[in-house]
């Protein structure tokens, strides 16, 4: 791994990724689609979706559909699925590259077969019921007549029937049990009238974890693909690794005399002669304009003082005397015997490891290495 011409950069291990892959087979015994949507979290999409694909996700699933057709343009082989929104104008596009799309009313339906009359192929969607999210699906009342009707739809064949959860990470909470209650009773129902569309699916990463009986054909997790815990409450069993670590290099040094501001507004001002480093990360990045942060030097903890500037971040040095120019600091991941994970960094910055991640910015290098 060659990173010599960077400054600060995301290390990415794929090894990790595909250990992860490997450890939700087991765990579900069922096939997985790999959820890596917003550029595979922040991790660089299609490195993350080859490395899924050869652990053993047949599936990946993005939100758009110009994540999908990046993905194809690729070379990526696998079954692919649009999870959210997809205008009709891009069905054309969608059938051609053999991508699933979301269904969930039927006046989109009607648009995706206008559209899809203008190709050779059939589309292929999966339809999704609204049981507790309040996000996107079709109420479980309304998707009986919905499949009667399309079944006779040449343009379209609904390949899949699928629910999202609210809650699965609080298990306490009854909700997805709720919600589970519901889907499965529509599920009977469209059996029973032979409308069952061939592949069920519901589990996000929480419900990886929480929710077995939530498996059906196919889980779709995707922070848990990262080797992250879905939430605090919720952790990932023994066996998952974090598959990211973000870098930079000390590109300053200086001995700062008493009293001297440090950064914008010098809101920091040295008490003591003072050893201030340079790192060349700042909220253009995706690192917060916060005080209080702490980064890794020398495998030792060691604070940020004065503001974040948009590149660049000043560091107290003065517990590590050895650190030099040219030094790895640690932003996220570990340093010697020391730790600043993903969660970390969230309760910090008073959110979720999910958007620590995928707010790191597209400027930083990401470099891949598999072991
Ligand atoms: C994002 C998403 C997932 C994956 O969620 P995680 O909590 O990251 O596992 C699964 N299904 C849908 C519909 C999603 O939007």
């Amino acid at each position: 791994m060659n990173t010599h011409a960077y400054s600060t950069w995301l290390e990415v291990d794929l090894g990790a990724i595909k250990n992860n892959i490997q450890q939700i087979k087991r765990l579900t015994q069922t096939e997985v689609m790999a959820v890596i949507k917003a550029n595979g979290y922040g991790h660089g999409v299609l490195e993350v979706a080859r490395a899924a694909a050869e652990a053993g996700a047949t599936w990946c699933g993005v939100a758009r559909m110009e994540e999908a057709l990046n993905l194809r343009a690729a070379g990526l082989a696998s079954e692919m699925m649009v999870l959210g929104y997809t205008p009709p104008a891009l069905i054309p596009e969608a059938i051609k590259n053999k991508i699933h799309v979301a269904i969930y009313d039927v006046e989109m339906a009607r648009a995706y077969a206008a559209q899809a009359r203008r190709t050779e192929g059939r589309l292929k969607a999966h339809l999704k019921i609204e049981t507790g999210m309040g996000r996107l699906g079709m109420s479980p009342e309304e998707a009986p007549f919905f499949l009667e009707d399309t079944q006779s739809l040449n343009q379209i064949e609904i390949t899949g029937i699928f629910t999202h959860f609210a809650r699965a990470d609080e298990p306490q909470s009854g909700a997805t049990e709720a919600q589970l209650f519901v889907f499965n009773q529509l599920l009977e129902k469209l059996k029973k009238a032979s409308l069952l569309p061939g592949m069920v699916h519901a589990a996000n990463s929480a419900a990886v974890i929480n929710f077995p009986q939530a498996y059906f054909d196919l889980v779709r997790p995707g922070i848990a693909v990262f080797g992250l815990d879905p939430s605090p409450s919720t952790q990932l069993p023994e066996g998952f690794r974090p598959a990211l670590t973000w870098k930079a290099r000390l590109t300053s040094l200086q001995t700062l005399p008493p009293g001297h501001g440090v950064s914008y507004g010098s809101v920091y001002v040295t008490s003591q002669e003072e050893r201030i480093g340079v790192i060349p990360v700042g909220y253009g990045d995706g690192f917060r304009r916060l005080s209080g942060q702490e980064v890794l030097c020398q495998g030792q903890r060691v604070k940020v003082v004065g503001r974040v500037c948009m590149d660049q971040s000043m560091l107290q040095l003065d517990a590590v005397p050895e650190a030099s120019a040219g030094d790895e600091v640690v932003l996220l991941g570990k340093q010697g015997d020391e730790e600043i994970a993903a969660g970390e960094l969230a309760e910090r910055w008073e959110t979720i490891n999910y958007e620590v991640v995928c707010g790191l910015a597209d400027r930083l290098p990401r470099v891949y290495f598999d072991e």
